[in-house]
């Protein structure tokens, strides 16, 4: 067994994002010691929406068989709008409904990732150890950490949304003014929306262009949170936990299916660090993935899929500079090119997009009633919220 503290690899943060480096790199031989500051099974504060760029990455990194964690497939969704107008969305093709997402209970998801790499020949995993600043050198790369110095050839800095490295590393501040903050809850005994798993985004006044979510569980449970944008101004003077409470007993469109649901746990919030496309993703001998590199999408909230993505990505660099035995800042800016060929356009347009309907609720209401008459604006928002592989024939209910 090789030393832990001296591999080819170091990935600092085991979410979805270190794991998904770690399942890239199965056969290629390195050695891989992951790192993480808490003791596993953690929670972690999110939603628990798996969208089909997840479940496409997820797919590609770990065999059917392999999936230790419970999932519920999503078949629909409801929206709605400012203006309290109510749209559900469920596909049929050819009289199956097919499955554009699931739902996960975090601690079960990370927990049977991290399950399924260190059984990796060559990968060890090494819990409550906390990085605390990174060095590289001569010919490798140091990181300082709660339980002593690791040293490895590359680093892949995958600590989160509160990144202790990757601001000494890329030189540019975090701005959270336009990061976004969330809120969840975990409850149960709520009325669900029809037969159908569907998850449901409630666009209201106090919220827009954020939103209030209700997404069913595996186990029978719901999860439900807001998701603010901070760059706008409404946001700024809202105590999130008492609006999250408002909302649930006042709101007309959601006080009937919060009748009688009983919060189970706490409520957590944190922030997401939206896509920005103005960070660097690397330099001599490290590479950043997932919140810790700002991937989340600004548009929806949503970050597991780019976190995925982002480590699969950069297992892939990672094998090609072992192989030209190259880890030099410029030779790792192609793993920053393949990332912001692969997002940027999509982030840079999701921006433009919240920045234009931020400021018109009555105009994303308007554009509502218009796509639940066109099916080309039905396939469009679908497309954005879904991605490609989205089903071709779609039917939409007001
Ligand atoms: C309330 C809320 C709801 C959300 N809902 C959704 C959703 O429904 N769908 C979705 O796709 N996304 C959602 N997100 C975003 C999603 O949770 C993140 O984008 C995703 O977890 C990013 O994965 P990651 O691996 O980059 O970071 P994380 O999952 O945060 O993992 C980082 C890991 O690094 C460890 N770490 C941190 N610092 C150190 C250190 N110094 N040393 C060692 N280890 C360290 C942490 O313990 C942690 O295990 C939500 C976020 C919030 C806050």
């Amino acid at each position: 067994m090789p030393d832990p503290k001296e591999s080819d690899v170091i990935i600092i943060g085991a979410g979805p994002a270190g794991l998904a480096t770690a399942l890239g790199l199965s056969g290629s031989g390195l050695s891989v010691t992951i790192i993480d500051k808490t003791l596993f099974p953690r929670d972690k504060v999110c939603g628990g929406g798996l969208s089909s760029r997840s479940l496409r990455v997820l797919g590609e990194l770990l065999p059917a068989s392999k999936i230790g964690f419970p999932m519920l497939p999503i078949h629909g969704f409801s929206l709605v709008t400012p203006d309290q107008v109510e749209y559900i969305y469920l596909p049929a093709v050819l009289g199956e409904q097919p499955v554009l997402g699931a739902t996960i209970d975090r601690r079960l998801f990370d927990h049977a990732l991290l399950e399924a790499v260190v059984e990796l020949p060559g990968t060890v995993f090494i819990g409550e150890t906390e990085a605390l600043a990174i060095h590289t050198s001569e010919g490798r790369v140091d990181i300082e950490t709660s339980r002593g110095c690791f040293k490895g050839r590359m680093a892949i800095v995958a600590d989160g949304a509160h990144s202790k490295l990757i601001n000494s590393l890329a030189g540019d501040p975090f701005d959270r003014k336009t990061d976004a903050i969330a809120l969840r809850g975990i409850f149960k005994d709520v009325k669900p929306e029809g037969a159908e798993a569907v998850v449901s985004f409630y666009f209201l006044k106090d919220v827009f262009p954020g939103y209030f979510w209700l997404f069913p569980l595996p186990d029978g449970h719901w999860n439900a949170g807001i998701y603010l944008p901070l760059g706008f101004k409404q946001q700024k003077k809202h105590n999130l936990n008492r609006l999250f409470f408002d909302i649930i007993q006042e709101s007309s469109v959601l006080s009937g299916r919060f009748q009688d649901a009983i919060l189970t746990g706490s409520i957590g919030s944190d922030i997401l660090p939206l896509g920005k496309c103005c960070r660097h993703y690397s330099g001599e001998r490290w590479l950043s993935v997932g919140d810790a590199a700002s991937l989340v999408d600004p548009l929806a909230g949503e970050g597991i899929g780019n976190a995925l993505m982002s480590g699969q990505l950069a297992a892939g660099h990672l094998l090609e500079a072992f192989r030209n035995n190259n880890f030099s800042t410029s030779f790792n800016s192609r793993y920053e090119k393949e990332l912001l060929r692969r997002i940027g356009p999509e982030i840079k347009f999701r921006q433009r997009l919240i920045r234009f309907f931020g400021t018109k609720p009555r105009l994303f209401n308007w554009v509502f009633r218009q796509i639940a008459r066109s099916s080309v604006f039905q396939r469009t928002v679908v497309r954005l919220l879904y991605g490609n592989s989205a089903p071709g024939r779609l039917e939409f209910y007001q």
